[in-house]
């Protein structure tokens, strides 16, 4: 079945999300990376074999368009001709030719929900799957998304109030233990958003207020029985006949992948060097923003390079690390921080340099799959980074070494080429010496003649040498952040020394 959207065409704004499981990606033929694919969109070649006309595309059509030479494939309703595009997907031909003259929705939601195909492959859009009309049985409304029996119990719900210079959203959650993690509130240009995340799904209040609001935006959580409230200063102390106009997605409850991201713009208010390529940049949120990244989750920045909009994920750090462990850290709501490898030859990360102080990127709601419980029930827990796959580890190693009382042994094994490629060495060091739980080993794939340590890449014999059990049957966690291979290896050693997946924790996208 094909999956046709319902909204209007041409194409919604463009939302992606992450894949929960990684991506293999395949080596590029020289010339075929992605500002090359956007130089190649941008000069005038007609790449849908159209010339420049949109058209209905049938099932039977589609199916007959399953060849390399001639690759048409269906995302969201949308049809592309993907042919141009082979030598240009990282994740290779085989991997487009999958959904070749089919319906590919479901396959690029797996893999790459965040990739920002309606801008990629705005040049390569054939036109929209003809829609089948489908025979209501009389009497009935037209078909909706239903949540199973369950979940629709679970469904939160809201109520406004006003007094004369505030407006009140309420939002019963019906869950018990609500957080700030747990809400996302925006509001701009009258336009309010408020997400709450229950589990794995979102519940969404998007309305265009009546009347304009102050920008300071209230949101305060009843965590034990789970009510939001957004609260919101009238600009002109006048009385609302109405909250607003609901949005398309407004007071919907669907799964938290359905959800399109939303970003907002936030300003550029510092950037400091870490290493010799690496910076540390602060993002200041909007003030109606209510936004905090949780432990081990990223965010997606979003920039329009050469007139094409670039989405990458990027995994926010804390300040510093801080060495007091008495009291859980104060979640600073007002700034996101990322700590970025700028690359020579990066498409993304170029550019971000460039940013000056004051400008603006787009910034994503945070994703990811891991959760605090995973670190709370254990007794040892190691972090496996290399490189910027130490960004995970901030706010996990703060938490562990601040909230997690039962955790003995908390072990960072840190894998860099060079002395200079360690991100926050003194910090590390002194955190080291502070705390009796943490220890942090150095481990370098290119060091140089004077280096004492350890040298090497991931391998068995370093990991059973720093990977061990407290005791006999304590309960472990082992977290690995890093490329690709350094994950995909660290897994396998970890599992050939007898670590159960349970016990292993990949952060990827
Ligand atoms: P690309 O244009 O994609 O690459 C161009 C060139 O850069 C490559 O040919 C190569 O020469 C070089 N290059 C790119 N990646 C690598 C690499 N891994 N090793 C060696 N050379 C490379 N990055 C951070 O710096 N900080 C983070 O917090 C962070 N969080 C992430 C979170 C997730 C979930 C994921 C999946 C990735 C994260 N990354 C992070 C990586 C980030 O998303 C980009 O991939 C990275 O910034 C490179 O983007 P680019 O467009 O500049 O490089
Ligand atoms: P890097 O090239 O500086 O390498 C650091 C270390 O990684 C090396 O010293 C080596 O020990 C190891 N390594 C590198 N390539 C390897 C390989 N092929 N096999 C085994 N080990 C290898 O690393 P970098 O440039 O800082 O890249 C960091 C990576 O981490 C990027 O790929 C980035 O996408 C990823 N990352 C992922 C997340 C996430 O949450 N998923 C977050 C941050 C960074």
């Amino acid at each position: 079945m094909l999956n046709v959207p319902p909204q209007a065409f041409p194409a919604p704004s463009s939302q992606q999300r992450v894949a929960a499981g990684g991506r293999a990606k395949v080596p590029l033929k020289p010339g075929r990376s992605l500002m090359d694919w956007i130089r190649l969109t941008k000069s005038g070649r007609d790449l849908t074999g159209l010339k420049g006309r949109l058209i209905e595309v049938t099932e039977d059509e589609l199916a007959k368009h399953n060849k390399k030479e001639d690759c048409w494939i269906c995302i969201r309703g949308f049809v592309y001709n993907v042919t141009p595009y082979m030598e240009y997907h990282p994740g290779g031909e085989d991997e487009l030719m999958k959904a070749a003259g089919a319906d590919g929705t479901d396959l690029f939601d797996q893999v790459h929900r965040w990739v920002n195909y309606e801008s990629m492959l705005k040049e390569c859009l054939v036109g929209r799957m003809a829609v089948k009309p489908i025979a209501a049985p009389k009497g009935m409304l037209p078909e909706k998304k239903v949540l199973g029996a369950s979940a629709r119990d679970l469904t939160p719900s809201y109520d406004w109030f006003q007094t004369d210079s505030l407006i009140t959203i309420v939002i019963y959650t019906k869950q018990k233990d609500m957080n700030a993690e747990l809400v996302i509130v925006d509001c701009q240009d009258k336009r309010l958003r408020g997400e709450i995340i229950v589990d794995d799904h979102s519940y969404l209040v998007e309305v265009d207020l009546d009347h304009a609001v102050q920008e300071d935006v209230a949101v305060n959580i009843a965590e034990k029985v789970g009510k939001v409230e957004i609260i919101l200063k009238k600009k002109d102390n006048i009385h609302w006949k109405m909250l607003g106009q609901a949005l398309e997605s407004h007071n919907t409850f669907i799964k938290r992948t359905e959800r399109g991201l939303f970003y907002r713009k936030c300003k550029l208010v510092s950037k400091t060097e870490v290493t010799h390529d690496t910076k540390l940049l602060c993002l200041m949120l909007p003030r109606s923003t209510h936004l905090c990244v949780p432990i081990g989750q990223h965010v997606y920045l979003k920039q329009t390079i050469a007139g094409t909009e670039v989405v990458k994920p990027y995994t926010p750090v804390l300040p510093f690390l801080p060495l007091d462990f008495k009291e859980p850290p104060r979640h600073d709501g007002a700034h996101v921080y990322l700590m970025i490898k700028i690359y020579s030859c990066g498409l993304f990360t170029q550019a971000l340099d460039h940013l000056q102080i004051g400008d603006y990127i787009s910034v994503s709601n945070p994703e990811g799959n891991f959760k605090k419980s995973q670190v709370q029930t254990s007794e040892d827990l190691f972090l496996l980074a290399a490189g910027t796959g130490f960004t995970p580890m901030v706010k996990l190693l703060n938490f562990a070494l601040t909230e997690v009382g039962c955790l003995r042994t908390v072990r960072l094994i840190f894998f860099n080429k060079t002395e200079d490629d360690i991100l926050w060495r003194n910090q590390l060091e002194q955190l080291a010496l502070k705390s009796e739980r943490f220890e942090v080993q150095f481990i370098l794939s290119q060091p140089t003649k004077d280096w004492v340590g350890k040298q090497g890449k991931i391998s068995s014999s370093l990991l059973s040498e720093f990977v061990k059990r407290s005791r006999k049957d304590s309960k472990v966690l082992i977290c690995i952040c890093g490329p690709t291979p350094f994950t995909e290896q660290g897994v396998q050693y970890l599992k050939d020394l007898g670590y159960s997946q349970e016990e292993i924790h990949t952060f990827t996208a």
